[in-house]
């Protein structure tokens, strides 16, 4: 048949657009990265033809032997990397990961306890507008107002008055070590199961630069696009195989129809990628970048929530420099450099304005960056952010000669230089 380029000239014009944004922009978001050559082959695979309703070796298709053999292998690389008995790893997305393990574990109307969505846990932990909250009583928690950090006292205060079925650790916006052990010692005084989305931190897990969550938690649940590097997609794992069980029937028939076998085929890629000793080296690496991140941006004059990092994430206050996370997100895009405004813990500002922004490492040190490319970067930033400052309307010179040393670092650290 015809190729894109002959058969749909409209689209490919976007696809184009996008492939030279990714190429000349530096990758900010926290939740983003830049997959390999072999998981975008994967992924524009014939395997998107194939319908394989079931699990392998029981499916209510025909024809599924080579798909089966692609979900075998991401099953049995998810396990091995994470440590694990169990993976099911059919979850469209994060969001129907999560949704499986409440759909296996909880009844409507049932009580969760999740990090608040103000605080830096995720839409789908119970926030208002998600079916997560809307279908349970949804209690948050949230940080200590003096240091940033989770509080605990909190949780097992807010676990003791509610008796939640279930507790959730983990977040979009938190850049510290979780102390699983800790939220598991809650749950248990009350009963209540231990999930950890581990969705943004997933990757360094499996790089070994932050603790699993593994031997603490009932069920994990995870993104396997963030640091983990892979297809557009959801994981869920446990240590206990008689709830592993559960989580398949929740997932299929309870949840979905069809897995898109072409995204498992891209995730058992990505798991091989993430099993090789040169994936320790990224993780460790993202880790390092971020640290360096946030102390020029701190030596800049900025507040990291918390103090730092132990992660790929920080979040960044910009009141010391009287900026909107809004304007600085546009700010920083017109100079090349893509991120996203974010709350901050007690922010004053709506969510559409924000008092921050959240950044992370993952996908420039995939392209490359070391620490003194993300000290440049930091430099970088620095310098667009004093023009906002002195400047509500943004300082076009300024923005125009960060956007230069933006293009000159990305083609150093080029990336995909054989699509075109
Ligand atoms: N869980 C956490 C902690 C996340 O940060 C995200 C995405 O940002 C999700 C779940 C949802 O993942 P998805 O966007 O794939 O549904």
């Amino acid at each position: 048949g015809e190729r894109l380029s002959a058969a749909d000239p409209e689209l490919l014009e976007a696809l184009t657009g996008e492939l030279r944004r990714q190429q000349t922009q530096i990758e900010l978001i926290a939740s983003e990265n830049i997959v390999s050559r072999a998981v975008l082959e994967a992924q524009g695979s014939v395997l998107t033809n194939k319908y394989a309703e079931g699990y392998p070796g029981r499916r209510y298709y025909g024809g599924c032997e080579y798909v089966d053999v692609a979900e075998r292998l991401a099953i049995e690389r998810a396990t091995r990397l994470f440590d694990c008995a169990f993976a099911n790893v059919q979850p469209h997305s994060g969001a129907q990961a999560n949704q499986a393990v409440f759909m296996a574990l909880l009844r409507p109307g049932d009580t969760i306890l999740g990090m608040s969505l103000d605080a830096g846990g995720h839409l789908t932990h119970g926030a208002a507008p998600n079916q997560s909250g809307k279908w349970f009583k949804a209690i948050g928690y949230g940080v200590n107002q003096s240091d940033g950090c989770i509080d605990y006292d909190q949780v097992e205060a807010l676990a003791n008055e509610h008796r939640p079925q279930i507790i959730i650790a983990g977040g979009s916006a938190y850049s510290r070590i979780i102390d699983f052990a800790r939220f598991r010692a809650i749950a248990d005084s009350v009963e209540a199961y231990l999930m950890v989305d581990m969705a943004h931190f997933a990757g360094l897990v499996a790089g070994g630069v932050y603790p699993s969550p593994l031997p603490h938690a009932h069920v994990v649940t995870t993104t396997t696009h963030k640091t983990l590097r892979g297809p557009r997609g959801g994981m869920v794992l446990s240590t206990d195989a008689d709830l592993g069980k559960k989580i398949n029937s929740a997932v299929f028939p309870g949840l979905q129809g069809g897995p898109l076998m072409h995204v498992i085929a891209a995730k058992a890629v990505a798991f091989g990628e993430a099993l090789k000793p040169e994936f320790r080296a990224y993780a460790r690496a993202v880790v390092d970048n971020a640290k360096a991140l946030a102390a020029t941006l701190e030596e800049r004059g900025l507040a990291i929530v918390s103090g730092g990092t132990d992660s790929h994430l920080m979040l960044v206050d910009l009141r010391p420099k009287g900026l909107k996370g809004r304007d600085t997100e546009i700010a920083l895009e017109r100079a090349g450099i893509t991120c996203n405004k974010n709350g901050v813990p007690f922010d004053p500002e709506k969510p559409a304005v924000t008092s921050g922004i959240r950044l992370g490492t993952p996908a420039g040190t995939t392209r490359g960056f070391g620490v003194a490319e993300f000290r440049q970067v930091g430099a970088l930033i620095g310098d667009v952010m004093d023009a906002l400052a002195r400047n509500p309307e943004g300082d076009a010179q300024v923005e125009q000669a960060v956007r230069g040393r933006v293009e000159e670092l990305c083609r150093r650290f080029p990336i995909y230089p054989d699509l075109g």
